[in-house]
């Protein structure tokens, strides 16, 4: 073989192998919204720069076993289904996001309404890819998969996004919105696969906390938690990021990979 000819090859297959690795695992599709309020939603999604960042994200970073598509609008969701590989997460849902963040009065925190919905969304959407992941890759988990599922999603959020804590305080603050939506507890509140908001609230703020203990030394004061508590934080997730690192190893393009 002609040594040209091999360089061409040679050339062409490192094309192949850039391309194949290039080459969108997930895609996005945006449903024609139903109202003006899901046609406002809709163009706030196209014009986030958070969308498109997660995209990238997930073809640099993650080895998916077949494409994932991220479907916004329809009516079911927010939701991970395995059979179509599909990720749904509706307009009306963002809306009930924004309605709560708004009622909450949440922008005299100093994040706007705008910004924690979208942050919530985001949290939701690291939610279901966490789901999809597990299911795509056989991960083994113990314990309940929606915690893991959560996990995940923070450790996504704070290791690969700028400003990924914050992201996660907001989705915590939805969480905390959410336990108040009923009074009393029912039984189906204790038998649900998720655990309750209350401890979904107080989990997320425990792990930011642990993430960075010294810059989110008000979370661990904010939300009370006791020294031994806030320690622990710390050690769990330490221990949560590591596990998830070591689980997802063998899906994660090493090249590509630039934590923060
Ligand atoms: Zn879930």
């Amino acid at each position: 073989m002609r040594a040209a000819y091999k360089i061409v090859l040679l050339l062409s297959s490192i094309l192949a192998v850039s391309l194949a690795h290039a080459q969108s695992q997930v895609s996005i599709i945006y449903q024609a919204p139903v109202d003006k309020i899901e046609i406002r939603i809709e163009q706030q999604l196209k014009a986030s720069s958070e969308i498109p960042e997660t995209l990238d994200l997930i073809n640099d970073t993650f080895r998916l076993e077949a494409p994932l598509q991220i479907i916004f609008g329809g009516k079911d969701g927010p939701l991970f289904d395995g059979d179509s590989l599909q990720i749904l997460i509706p307009y009306s849902f963002i809306k009930k996001v924004e309605s709560r963040f708004i009622t909450a009065k949440y922008d005299d925190s100093g994040r706007s309404i705008a910004a924690a919905t979208m942050d919530a969304v985001m949290h939701t959407l690291f939610h279901e890819l966490a789901h999809a992941l597990i299911f795509m890759h056989e991960l083994p988990i113990v314990g309940k998969e929606e915690d893991a599922a959560d996990s995940l999603a923070s450790v996504l959020l704070i290791e690969f996004f700028n400003e990924g804590q914050e992201i996660a305080i907001s989705a915590a603050d939805l969480f905390d919105f959410e336990s108040t939506d009923s009074e009393t507890f029912e039984e189906d509140d204790f038998w649900d696969e998720h655990s309750l908001d209350v401890q979904r609230y107080y989990s997320t703020l425990c792990h930011v906390y642990g993430s960075n203990p010294e810059k989110y030394a008000h979370i661990a004061e904010d939300a009370d938690f006791s020294e031994g508590r806030a320690e622990l934080c710390i050690e769990e997730y330490n221990s949560l990021s590591h596990s998830w690192f070591t689980l997802l190893a063998p899906y994660i393009y090493d090249e590509n990979v630039s934590q923060k």
